[in-house]
C-alpha cells in the first residue's frame, strides 16, 4: 500500500493543513453563518440495560464480564458517525449510538464502555489480538473480511462516493478520476475499489479520511473517496468549501465487527439490532446523529444472520 513518507516538509504541510481545517471549522460558528449541528446529549435515546443477561458461550462476553465493561473500537474523526470531542474526550455519532445500544443489550451500562480509536487498516488485527471486544465504525461487511472477523448486522447501508472542493467542475463521478489525485484510507474498501476499477487515478492513502480532507482543502489532492455517509458529514461542516458529487457507486453494508468464531456474540448482537429496529430506538439514534447531515432515516437493511463460522 503506497503510504506517503512523513518528511519534515510533509509534516509542516500537514500542520498547515490542520490549521486551515480548524480555521474553516471555526468560521462556521461565526455570526451570520449557521451553527455547527451536532447531537445534543438530551436528544440522544437511552438504551435499557438488559438485567441478568448472560452469554457463557461467548468467550468475548465472558472476558468483558470479568473486566466489568466492554472495549469497543470506533472512529474519532467521522462527523455524525464517530467523533471525539478533543476537549471532553466524549465520543458521539451514529456508530457510537449503535455501540451503546449493543452494550446495553449485552448487560453493560453504556456509560461504562471504553472506546478505542482504531483506523480502518487496523480493525481486523485489533479484533484478532483481543485489543477490542467489538468494532463499530463504518465497517463494511464483505467475504474477504469474514475470513478474518465476524460481523453482526448490517445496521446501515452506505455507498462509495466522492468529495471535492465546492468549485470543482471536472470531477462528477469515478469515470472522471484519470490523472486526478484521489485520497482514501489505507485498508478501506473504497481505496481497494479505486485501485482495482479506476487504475488511471493517482491514489494516495492516509490512515484517516480527515487527513485526506485537510489535503483536499489545501489543494494537495483533487478528491476524497469513501462512503457517502462519511463524506456528507465533512461537507456539512464546511458547505461553502466542499461538496459530495455524483451517485454512490458501491454498496457498503455496515456491520459490527466481532472476533471470528464468536458466533454466540454475533447472534446476540443480531437479535439486539433486530429488537432496536422494531422498537424504534434505531430510528431515534439515527435521527439524533447521522440524520443531522441531511439524509432522512432510511429503512435499515435486512440483517444477514449467516451460519456459524
Ligand atoms: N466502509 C468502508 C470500509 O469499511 C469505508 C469506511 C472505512 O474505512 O471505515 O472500508
Amino acid at each position: 500500500m503506497p503510504h506517503r513518507h512523513s518528511s519534515p516538509l510533509r509534516r509542516a504541510l500537514m500542520a498547515l493543513a490542520l490549521t486551515v481545517l480548524a480555521l474553516a471549522l471555526a468560521a462556521c460558528g461565526r455570526e451570520g453563518s449557521p451553527p455547527v449541528k451536532g447531537p445534543k446529549g438530551s436528544e440522544l435515546p437511552r438504551y435499557p440495560v438488559a438485567k441478568n443477561f448472560s452469554l457463557p458461550e461467548s468467550p468475548t462476553w465472558v472476558r468483558a464480564k470479568r473486566r466489568g465493561h466492554l472495549i469497543i473500537g470506533v472512529k474519532e474523526d467521522q462527523p455524525y458517525l464517530g467523533e471525539k470531542d478533543p476537549a471532553t474526550g466524549r465520543y458521539t455519532g451514529f456508530d457510537i449510538e449503535i455501540a451503546k445500544m449493543m452494550s446495553a443489550a449485552l448487560g453493560f451500562p453504556p456509560r461504562t464502555i471504553e472506546f478505542k480509536t482504531i483506523a480502518s487498516a487496523n480493525r481486523e488485527t485489533a479484533l484478532q489480538n483481543g485489543q477490542i471486544d467489538l468494532y463499530v465504525g463504518t465497517y463494511t461487511i464483505n467475504d474477504k473480511r469474514k475470513k478474518l472477523v465476524g460481523f453482526a448486522g448490517p445496521y446501515y447501508m452506505a455507498g462509495q462516493s466522492l468529495l471535492v472542493r465546492a468549485d470543482e467542475k471536472d470531477i462528477r463521478g469515478p469515470q472522471d478520476l484519470a490523472g486526478k489525485r484521489v485520497c482514501s484510507a489505507a485498508g478501506s474498501t473504497p481505496y481497494q475499489r479505486i485501485q482495482a476499477e479506476y487504475p488511471k487515478a493517482v491514489l494516495i492513502a492516509y490512515d484517516t479520511y480527515s487527513v485526506c480532507v485537510d489535503n483536499l482543502l489545501t489543494y494537495q489532492v483533487d478528491a476524497v473517496t469513501t462512503d457517502d455517509a462519511i463524506l456528507l458529514g465533512y461537507a456539512a461542516k464546511v458547505p461553502d468549501e466542499l461538496k459530495v458529487v455524483g451517485k454512490p457507486f458501491s454498496e457498503e453494508p455496515y456491520g459490527i465487527g466481532v472476533p471470528r468464531g464468536d458466533n454466540a456474540l454475533r447472534f446476540a448482537l443480531d437479535d439486539a439490532l433486530a429488537a432496536a429496529e422494531k422498537n424504534g430506538l434505531w430510528r431515534k439514534a439515527y435521527d439524533a446523529t447521522l440524520g443531522l447531515s441531511g439524509v432522512p432515516a432510511p429503512k435499515p437493511p435486512p440483517i444477514d444472520r449467516y451460519p456459524a463460522a
